[in-house]
């Protein structure tokens, strides 16, 4: 979660006292502008699109790629459920796809999920965990499929160099209260194709042909009203120089903290796409009741308790169902579309073993040192496995 302090204050204050909130026709002082500009540098991609939600970036990345009625898209069984919602709002149908252990998408199962009817792949970098892109990427080139990562949760987070977000065609991102850069509520869509952008910008705003669009050869379109106003441009400069030393105070506590289960009994630190760089730090378990045991000490939690992020909760996805009957584009999808549970079972069984263990950015080093020991310890005093009794009994 990220910090708020004097910084804010002081942005937002400067804002309010020019009394102009709109994002367009300031110019040189126009917040938001100033923002997208000093973002995309940072993340290393060409475009940056302020809109007012995650949510509403994913949308808008969808419509910008032209995804609609008739197309599947791929998204992970574990995520928020706006990944899958996304699809549905473009006309579009979610198709879910299990998880590996690095508790991102996983690769072998795109490849089985892909019909002839398949256009995009939403890989979610879960947990400031970064998904398998060089394999994502060769999918989706191999079968001509647009990727829009959902960056929500990991905005800073690098994978292989490269930020999360700046690698498929388009990124999403969500400056909600939890994130790692926050303005309360907000997003960004972030891509370096100019077209895709351009269309980003029509999509968000329905006034986009009286203002803000460069001359563009793209024909107009209706669209939704996803803007941000100053207030959020604002907070968001004041938010991005505190990116980086988050993340480098991350990665300080991960090594810190990963060595708590370093030759633990019957766990071990879940696979990570780019270990060198972590800044995320989850652990799986041989067995479910384990997970769920240490998941109920402080700093840690089993996924699978995270109901909101696992797909069998989310209820109005799997009902099918939305604001009105004749509004469904399961009925426009080119086959059938069910959501059945057992096909994920995968995916259950990796959240039921795997805790996700909190890094503590915002407490001192010493403060982590402790909660690594109270761990570990904690891990040490399990009464023995079935497995390991008999092991002992043989030796
Ligand atoms: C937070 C989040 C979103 C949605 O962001 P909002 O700003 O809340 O709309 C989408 N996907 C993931 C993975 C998220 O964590």
């Amino acid at each position: 979660m990220a910090r708020i302090g004097l910084r804010e204050f002081t942005a937002l204050a400067r804002v309010m006292a020019d009394g102009r909130l709109l994002r367009y026709g300031k110019g040189a002082r126009g917040q938001t502008e100033r923002f997208e500009h000093d973002f995309a540098a940072r993340m290393g991609v060409d475009h940056v699109l302020t809109v007012n939600s995650g949510t509403s970036a994913l949308i808008a990345a969808l419509a910008a790629a032209g995804v609609g009625p008739g197309d599947e898209v791929l998204v992970p069984a574990y995520t928020w459920v706006s990944t899958a919602i996304a699809p549905l709002a473009v006309g579009a149908v979610p198709v879910l796809v299990n998880i590996d252990e690095s508790l991102t998408i996983d690769p072998a199962a795109i490849e089985a999920a892909i019909t002839p009817w398949t256009k995009a792949i939403l890989p979610v970098h879960m947990l400031n965990l970064p998904c398998d892109m060089d394999a994502i990427m060769g999918i989706a080139k191999a079968h001509d499929l647009v990727v829009v990562e959902d960056a929500c949760q990991a905005i800073g987070v690098t994978y292989k160099g490269r930020r999360l977000g700046s690698i498929g065609d388009l990124g999403a991102m969500s400056f909600n209260h939890h994130k790692n850069m926050t303005a309360g509520e907000g997003g960004a869509v972030l891509t370096s194709d100019d077209r895709l952008h351009v269309r980003a910008q029509m999509y968000h705003d329905p006034g986009n042909f009286i203002r803000g669009l460069k001359a563009t050869e793209e024909p107009v379109f209706s669209a939704m009203n996803l803007r941000v106003s100053e207030l959020t441009g604002a907070m968001l400069n004041a938010q991005l120089p505190r990116l980086d030393p988050l993340m480098r105070r991350l990665r300080k506590r991960h090594g810190l903290m990963a060595q708590a289960f370093d030759g633990a009994r019957g766990c071990r630190v879940s696979p990570h796409n780019d270990p060198d760089n972590a800044v995320g730090l989850s652990v799986i378990f041989d067995r479910a009741e384990d997970a769920q045991a240490f998941g109920g000490i402080a700093g840690a939690e089993r996924l699978l308790d995270t109901d909101r992020h696992v797909f069998r909760n989310w209820e109005a996805v799997l009902s099918r169902r939305s604001f009105h009957p004749k509004m469904d584009p399961y009925a426009w999808a080119n086959r059938e579309i069910a959501h059945r549970v057992e096909d994920y079972a995968r995916t259950l069984d990796i959240l039921a073993r795997t805790c996700r263990v909190a890094l503590g950015a915002q407490y001192p080093l010493p403060v982590m040192q402790l909660r690594r020991r109270a761990l570990r310890r904690a891990l040490d005093q399990r009464a023995p496995t079935r497995k390991d009794t008999k092991t002992e009994a043989m030796a």
